[in-house]
């Protein structure tokens, strides 16, 4: 039994949490506020193919620091996941892995859209949470451009009752501004080629197809003040459209790129302050259901190069918990948000059972987020010169308990 006492509630009463484990360890939780458990429902851990860039070795410990016990990961990786047997490979060698560092995380897997495997949809709805569709090319080769390809995975996806969750750029549009600005080499410029209208075009057709075939669908990493009306108008026709935004459209702008270079390169790109207001309207008006990390490592060298050879993504499942705990101190959302837009609503959408996983954050303590303290592989943050308000100090998954306070270099189990 885990036995903590003089925690306090939510509402700021006594309380005391006892949760059933192998061990028998009592702590005194006093100044601490016990929070259920974060999902991170998007991440990209690498394995197959990229463990240069991230492995689960690396990645199940920055999750736990992070305050995360369940994680979902995306199907771009080398080779893709397409199909019922190289899911299977991916489960192997990630249980392979946890095994190896000995942290019970709990985890999900997407199935990748791909036009030569439409009738692998049906098969393996019941082994992924969603089925991930590429409107517009990313990292990896999983890409659906063409319009009978994506009614085709919209209509498989609705007759298995499988949440569509798309990255919506629109290809045909994202190319059209790449011949204008061909000639530019600043990082800024990735902004401009992937535009507010490249988003908002796909998310106009991923929710037409969704009301077409009555899909259920999750728009991910929402990033324009266009998209968070698109996504209100369509579940106000009663559709079941959801919208996931990510902290790096919450807490960084354009105006990272003088600072951070390509570092802040990522796909859907950072945008203008008035999208960033939009989407933390839409955080509080319910529109924009969860917030997903889109946890996207590169190695540094590969970050530090120039713009048009730097790959995009940014890291982020070791810091959601403590931007979004300072944002509280910044009374831009309440603890109830958080659990909501980090737990809840992602049991809810995606269909898994709750688990009793815990997370005991001390909402006063102070200190900025230094890159040699990352468990991350990649070992780099755009969020290194923030004083950040609010951590975890102690995160329990699966009845077993793990200090966080990154006191000492290596996880610590109780
Ligand atoms: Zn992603």
């Amino acid at each position: 039994m885990i036995t903590i006492k003089n925690l306090l509630s939510l509402e700021g009463s006594p309380e005391e949490l006892n949760l059933a484990s192998d061990e028998n360890i009592e702590i005194d939780g006093s100044g601490l506020i016990a929070l259920p458990a974060l999902i991170d429902p998007h991440v990209h851990f690498r394995i197959p193919g990229n463990s240069e860039k991230e492995d689960w070795r690396c990645a199940s410990q920055a999750a736990i620091f992070g305050g995360v016990t369940t994680v979902f990961d995306m199907p771009n990786n080398n080779p893709p996941i397409v199909d019922s047997s190289s899911l299977l490979k991916k489960k192997e060698e990630i249980n392979r892995q946890l095994d190896e560092v000995d942290i019970p995380l709990r985890y999900h897997l997407y199935l990748g859209a791909d036009k030569d495997h439409f009738s692998e949809i049906r098969k393996c709805s019941s082994l992924v949470c969603g089925l991930k569709i590429y409107m517009g090319s990313s990292t990896g080769t999983l890409l659906i451009d063409d319009d009978q390809s994506l009614d085709t995975c919209f209509r498989e996806a609705a007759k298995a009752d499988l949440l569509v969750a798309v990255h919506a750029e629109d290809e045909c549009c994202m190319r059209n501004n790449l011949s204008h600005y061909k000639n530019e080499s600043s990082p800024a410029i990735h902004s401009k080629i992937r535009s507010p209208e490249v988003a908002q075009k796909a998310t106009e057709k991923a929710i037409s197809l969704a009301a077409k075939y009555k899909a259920r669908l999750i728009i991910l990493h929402m990033s324009t003040a266009k998209e968070v009306e698109l996504v209100r108008m369509a579940k106000a026709r009663g559709l079941s459209v959801y919208a996931e935004t990510s902290p790096h459209h919450l807490f960084l702008n354009t105006k990272a790129y003088d600072k951070w270079g390509c570092k802040v390169q990522v796909n859907p790109p950072i945008r203008e302050t008035r999208d960033q207001e939009a989407l933390w309207k839409g955080i509080k008006e319910g529109v924009i259901d969860t917030i997903g990390t889109d946890h996207a490592p590169h190695t540094l060298a590969e970050k530090e190069q120039q713009y048009g050879c730097a790959p995009s993504g940014i890291p982020g499942i070791e810091f959601l918990l403590p931007l979004l705990l300072n944002a509280y101190n910044q009374e831009k959302l309440s603890l109830r948000d958080i659990i909501k837009l980090c737990r809840k609503k992602i049991e809810l959408i995606y269909r898994i059972p709750s688990n009793n996983d815990w997370i005991l954050v001390d909402i006063n303590k102070e200190q900025n987020l230094e890159d040699h303290q990352l468990k991350t592989k990649c070992s780099w943050s755009p969020y290194g010169d923030m004083n950040l308000k609010g951590w975890p100090v102690y995160t329990i998954c699966n009845g077993r308990i793990f200090n966080v306070e990154r006191k000492t270099k290596d996880l610590v189990a109780l």
